[in-house]
């Protein structure tokens, strides 16, 4: 076994009702909150009223701010950030999926030090220790960005989605109550959770994977396939939005400390794009040609991951569940509904070059078992343009 290094400094609080704990768990931190959250709120108001409420019993000042919005823009994040600064605020709380929580991170960056949160990107300068506390109350299972240290952000004008990667945005605490997710759609379900799917898959392929990373991949990867076309069936099934919830943990411990692959380089560049795709759908569009790519290079892997998705892959040789791994990802992403493809996206065929070029901007491709050549990925996206949609 080769040696790893392990990191992870967010307190994590899981189980059902546990939202009741943010105000006093919030106090111990900090006086005055921002609660950051989207603009989704007829649905997701009890949610903000629990956390609210918590606070206001603890006698925690809140300010809420609604502006994060899917796929965070630079600009969602100066509004979040000027209110910081207006109102004093000493600890940030992020209540939502990830944009919710990724806002909260960057406004954290943006309210304290100068220019603006896309200056912080893991290639210019990293934030310091001035950078206030977040917390973060997960609410769909989905981006693990409660226990990661990154936050994902989009420049419009560029089409650019980029990343802060820094150990002071790691959430302080994380407190996953799998209640708040029940109200969560089929379709948001189905992407968010093939997205933890994509998380624990890349991790577990990464040239920075890890005994201890794969042992919360392989067990993220078993509870997706068991219990994700379960959520997405019935959003109230209490055991599996918990079972969720803890997959995305684990998924999220994962690419905190391994890290993802191509198939979220290019997905990244698809929200660039298409900020209104959701991430785990632009996964969906790409993984069926991704796996068909890479699975030679990385067999004993492909193959676990088969037999995960397909017990008849059990008893055949690695080589066989390896490559029958790929037909198992196209199965399960019919069986929740989430198979697509670039067009069904709204991808059109004069920017398969340019997400190609984007695609490549971010060290992903290069974490991959098969590093792909340029060529390479724009013959992928060609045929993820109609993808699964032809059969
Ligand atoms: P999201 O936060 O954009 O939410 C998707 C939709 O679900 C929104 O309309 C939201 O209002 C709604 N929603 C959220 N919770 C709900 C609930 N409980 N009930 C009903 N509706 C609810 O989606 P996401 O997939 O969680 O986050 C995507 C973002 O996270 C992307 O920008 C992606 O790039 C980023 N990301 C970050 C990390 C990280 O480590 N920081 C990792 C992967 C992805």
């Amino acid at each position: 076994m080769t040696g790893f290094s392990y990191y992870q400094p967010t307190q994590i609080r899981f189980g059902s009702g546990r939202v009741k704990e943010v105000g006093t768990a919030v106090s111990s931190i900090g006086h005055r909150c921002l609660v950051v959250t989207g603009s989704n709120l007829p649905v997701c108001s009890p949610h903000l009223d629990a956390v609210l409420e918590s606070l206001r019993e603890a006698g925690v000042a809140a300010t809420h701010f609604s502006g994060a919005v899917p796929n965070p823009t630079i600009e969602s994040v100066s509004r979040g950030a000027a209110l910081t600064r207006r109102e004093d605020v000493d600890v940030i709380l992020g209540l939502g999926g990830g944009s919710s929580i990724d806002t909260a991170k960057a406004v954290a960056v943006e309210a304290t030090h100068p220019g603006t949160a896309w200056d912080y990107l893991y290639f210019k300068q990293a934030p310091t220790e001035r950078t206030p506390p977040v917390i973060a109350v997960p609410t769909t299972s989905g981006t693990g960005s409660h226990v990661t240290q990154v936050a994902v952000l989009t420049e419009t004008a560029t089409k650019t989605k980029s990343a802060i990667f820094h150990v002071h945005i790691y959430p302080r605490l994380a407190i996953v109550d799998p209640d708040l997710m029940s109200t969560v759609p089929p379709k948001v379900t189905a992407a968010t959770g093939f997205d933890v799917f994509a998380h624990a898959f890349e991790s577990f392929i990464h040239v920075a994977a890890s005994a201890y990373t794969d042992l919360m991949a392989l067990e993220a990867m078993r509870i997706v396939g068991s219990y994700l076309p379960r959520a997405v069936k019935d959003g109230h099934d209490r055991e599996a939005r918990q079972m969720m919830a803890l997959a995305d943990t684990l998924a999220g411990l994962c690419i905190a400390n391994a890290g993802v692959t191509l198939p979220h380089g290019i997905g990244m560049a698809i929200g660039g794009f298409r900020p209104a795709v959701m991430h785990g759908e632009a996964l969906a569009a790409i993984y069926p040609e991704f796996t068909r790519f890479t699975w030679k290079c990385a067999r004993a892997k492909f193959a676990a991951m088969g037999r995960i998705l397909d017990r008849s892959l059990d008893g055949v040789e690695e080589s066989v569940a390896a490559e029958g791994s790929c037909s198992a990802v196209d199965a399960f992403l019919k069986s929740i509904r989430l198979a697509t493809c670039l067009e069904a996206l709204g991808v059109s065929q004069a920017e398969l070059a340019p997400l190609t070029a984007s695609s490549m901007v971010l060290p992903d491709y290069r974490n991959n078992p098969r590093v792909a050549t340029s060529d390479e990925i724009l013959a992928m996206l060609a045929k993820s343009y109609r993808g699964l949609m032809q059969e």
